[in-house]
């Protein structure tokens, strides 16, 4: 390995020793860039990497709310400001008892390649709480995020940093947080959050973006190989927006979920996830409780099957963990591999393991795509949520949906690119993390020490 990559990877493992999907993800990434970092010999000088694999700021707080019996309560809040050279920092917030520092690191750090990615002008952040909205009541969530906001509206701002949605923060969290936000600064600044209700300057099309951006990009990879979308057969995990979004516009398009995966099993439904009665069922489920799939089974008469996952299964054409980091491990990856399936299209954000992901990308039957391209639809219509607060108009769907769909074919695109260039062939992997590191380096360069 190039000598200086090596040095600057075993300084943050020395570092950052307390925090593995952190150094999951730095090596994950660096690892990739390589090629960039022998064609570019001036980086070591000016100490890049080094600046790039600390976060411009850290902010951790606070968090003190009354929950409805009356008691006190204590969380933790984080916002990681990674990387603002690109433009104002931008990601979402994660509302979930596993959040911790190396979490928030790990998804601050992948945000800002992928923000980068989008050719857009966002900067990289990462926030949330280890808060667990589950089973909280309305006035709960409500007082949580206000209290989260009394302390992070300081330090975001539509020029400065403008936080989304992330798992256990949607729509109704984002309400209160911008509600709240509105309130503290005394100006309907939309800018600093997204994922806004239509009705408070929100996107039309923001919640469906991550998953319709992802059929978007996997439109790319099977036309690269003369195929075709229509019939194919699709097994996801996960069934929160992202999910959803996958099932929506895979069957606007011919194609079909037939498995899906939650965290107390999976379903497996033949015919496809595919009609507005059983997209609607999803939504009223997941309302009235997250954690379980199986009403699904029941409801239409389908398998289920408990405590596992479907990975492997032979009857589909396509895989997508679309739920969080690290479903897809070596033991599933064997599994994955010997079915035979050709494409591995990640849309979580790292929901495969290195090793894994590593094994995946050297079968010669298999194309792996990497999540920071295939869910950056997202954080993409965030961006266009901006732009329209700052014209103060809204775009129609039909004119969101036309600037996803070019911004998902330009990810492809320069991904396919910049790998062919580094003579990588063709590697998305690699392709999707030299070409948003690129456009970050360039603009460092251009900045000066910071
Ligand atoms: N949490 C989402 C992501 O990982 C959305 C971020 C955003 O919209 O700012 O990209």
């Amino acid at each position: 390995m190039n000598a200086y990559l090596a040095s600057v990877l075993e300084n943050v493992k020395a570092k950052n020793a307390n925090e593995p999907e952190f150094l999951q993800t730095v090596e994950e990434v660096l690892t990739s860039l390589e090629p960039a970092i022998n064609a570019h010999p001036e980086y070591e000088k000016v100490k890049l990497l080094e600046r790039m694999v600390e976060p411009e700021r850290t902010v951790e707080f606070r968090v003190t709310w009354l929950d409805d019996k009356g008691d006190y309560q204590v969380n933790r809040g984080y916002r990681v400001q990674y990387n603002g050279a690109l433009g104002p920092y931008k990601g979402g917030l994660r509302f979930d008892p596993s959040v911790n520092l190396s979490i928030i690191k790990f998804l601050g750090f992948e945000q800002v390649y992928k923000d980068a990615l989008t050719g857009l002008p966002i900067g990289g952040a990462k926030g949330g709480s280890d808060f667990d909205p589950r089973g909280r009541s309305d006035g709960e969530v409500m007082r949580f995020c206000q209290a989260f906001m009394t302390e992070l509206y300081r330090h975001i701002g539509q020029d400065i940093d403008c936080p989304a949605g992330d798992l256990g923060c949607g729509g109704r969290e984002i309400g209160y947080l911008y509600g709240q936000y509105r309130r503290l600064v005394g100006a309907s600044e939309f800018g600093a959050l997204s994922g806004k209700s239509v009705t408070s300057g929100g996107s039309i099309l923001r919640p469906e973006a991550t998953g319709y951006g992802a059929v978007y990009y996997l439109c790319e990879v099977l036309k690269h190989d003369g195929e075709d979308i229509k019939g194919k057969r699709i097994g996801v995990s996960g069934y929160g927006n992202v999910g959803w979004g996958i099932m929506k516009k895979a069957a606007e398009l011919g194609a079909k979920v037939t498995y899906m995966a939650g965290p107390d099993g999976y379903v497996h439904d033949p015919d496809g996830i595919d009609t507005d009665e059983k997209l609607n069922f999803i939504l009223e489920m997941r309302a009235k409780d997250p954690m379980h799939c199986k009403p699904y089974a029941d409801k239409f008469g389908c398998e289920f099957v408990a405590g596992t996952k479907h990975w492997g299964h032979k009857d589909v054409d396509i895989y997508m963990p679309a739920a969080t980091q690290n479903d897809v491990n070596m033991e599933w990856a064997k599994k994955i591999a010997e079915s035979g399936v050709k494409y591995y299209i990640e849309v979580a954000n790292m929901p495969t393991t290195n090793d894994a992901l590593e094994f995946l990308k050297k079968q010669k039957h298999m194309v792996v795509a990497p999540s920071k391209a295939v869910n950056a639809g997202g954080v993409s219509v965030s961006e266009l949520e901006m732009a329209q607060n700052a014209e103060r108009l809204y775009w129609t769907a039909e004119e969101v949906d036309k600037k996803l769909h070019g911004i998902m074919k330009n990810i492809y695109a320069s991904s396919v690119e910049v790998a062919e260039r580094y003579g990588l062939g063709y590697d998305l992997v690699a392709g999707a993390n030299i070409a948003g590191f690129q456009r970050v380096a360039d603009a460092m360069m251009a900045q000066g020490i910071f």
